[in-house]
């Protein structure tokens, strides 16, 4: 079995896929499994026969990431190699940020918010819930119980360019940038929470928040992306930040069959922020000093993530098993192999 700190913590940044399982929909539709997961990090697909093209089904399409997680896989254990070292380098006073990417449907918020309809609360926590578990089990030890650290925590959405607070009924907030080009996003409430359960209180409120009105701002909360940001603080400075982010569905708009212009706006805003986000990891990766954090709002707030020394990133890309979304896998795949 791999270890943990042997491999994922040494590195700066961490590209790992996810596969679920065919949905009861997808049985009942007698839908082809095309993905397979073959052992550590690597991952087929089997393009469907039905194209016209040859050479195009001929081969498999193979690709290796840091990580590969199987359909069986629990939130527990993609937790365990994906954010979980990053608490530690938050602790340790870096940066680190989480990404779940995908398109709609294939696990975004099932590996990250967990479920919190109280069906099946503790089987199915969250990469949120889990990670807040490990925070407050860090504040507790010795070696950091001596610096008087104090966790908040923030939650907010990104839906076309603006930010909402999803704790505090959704309000409009701007950005700012100054002149030393550090970000802020103007009366952002950032509760002090004393143990794991305020967290996932202040996700229960924060996801019933995103996913409810009907008006323009997020009918569709597959159309945002939401973050959650632990943040510690010491003497009311900032120590360290983890940003937990559940990606908008990164589906093309071609195939919304829509010509709605609300929609194509949505679709190339959230293009736009995905692009912008690659490259922004992309340089955290390569050292750079050039860092496009202003492409996109989502960057922009999260720029201070891409810089410094101790910054950490990881991404889990998540993949619909199915045939019919063989296309969307392989888009996912491709962004996912080209971040590294
Ligand atoms: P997304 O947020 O990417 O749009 P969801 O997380 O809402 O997708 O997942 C879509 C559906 O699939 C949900 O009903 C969810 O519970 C289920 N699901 C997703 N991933 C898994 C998994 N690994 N195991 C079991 N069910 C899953
Ligand atoms: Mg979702």
């Amino acid at each position: 079995p791999l270890s943990v700190s042997d491999t994922i913590e040494a590195q700066r940044i961490c590209v790992c896929v996810r596969k679920r399982p065919l949905n009861s929909k997808e049985l009942n539709k007698k839908e082809i499994d095309v993905v397979s997961v073959t052992g550590n990090g690597t991952l087929l697909v089997h393009e469907p026969k039905q194209k016209v093209d040859l050479t195009k089904y001929l081969d498999n399409q193979v690709f290796h990431f840091d990580y590969s997680f199987d359909e069986s896989s629990t939130n527990d254990l993609v937790y365990r190699f994906t954010a979980k070292p990053l608490v530690q380098t938050v602790f340790d006073g870096g940066m680190a940020t989480c990404f779940a990417y995908g398109q709609t449907g294939s696990g975004k918020t099932h590996t990250m918010g967990g479920d919190f309809t109280g069906r099946s609360q503790n089987s199915s926590k969250g990469i949120y819930a889990l990670a807040a578990q490990d925070v407050f089990t860090l504040l507790k030890q010795k070696r950091y119980a001596s610096l008087d650290l104090c966790p908040y925590v923030t939650f907010f959405e990104i839906y076309n360019s603006k930010v909402f607070d999803l704790l505090n009924k959704k309000a409009k907030l701007r950005v700012l940038e100054d002149e030393k080009q550090q970000v802020q996003v103007v009366g952002l409430q950032e509760m002090y929470v004393s143990c794991a359960e305020d967290v996932i209180k202040m996700i229960e409120m924060g996801s019933a928040c995103r996913t409810s009105g009907q008006t323009s701002a997020n009918a569709n909360s597959s159309r945002s992306h939401a973050i959650l940001q632990v943040v510690l603080r010491r003497k009311n400075k900032l120590h360290g930040k983890f940003s937990l982010v559940d990606l908008a569905g990164n589906e093309r708009g071609t195939d919304v069959s829509s010509n709605d212009r609300q929609t194509l706006v949505e679709t190339a805003e959230i293009n736009r922020s995905l692009l912008a986000l690659k490259e922004c990891i992309r340089s955290l990766g390569m050292d750079s000093h050039h860092i496009p954090f202003r492409m996109s709002k989502l960057t922009q707030v999260l720029r201070d993530s891409f810089i410094g020394e101790n910054s950490r990133t990881c991404m889990i890309a998540m993949v619909s098993p199915g045939m019919a979304s063989c296309d969307y896998t392989l888009n996912t795949l491709r962004y996912a192999d080209r971040v590294k």
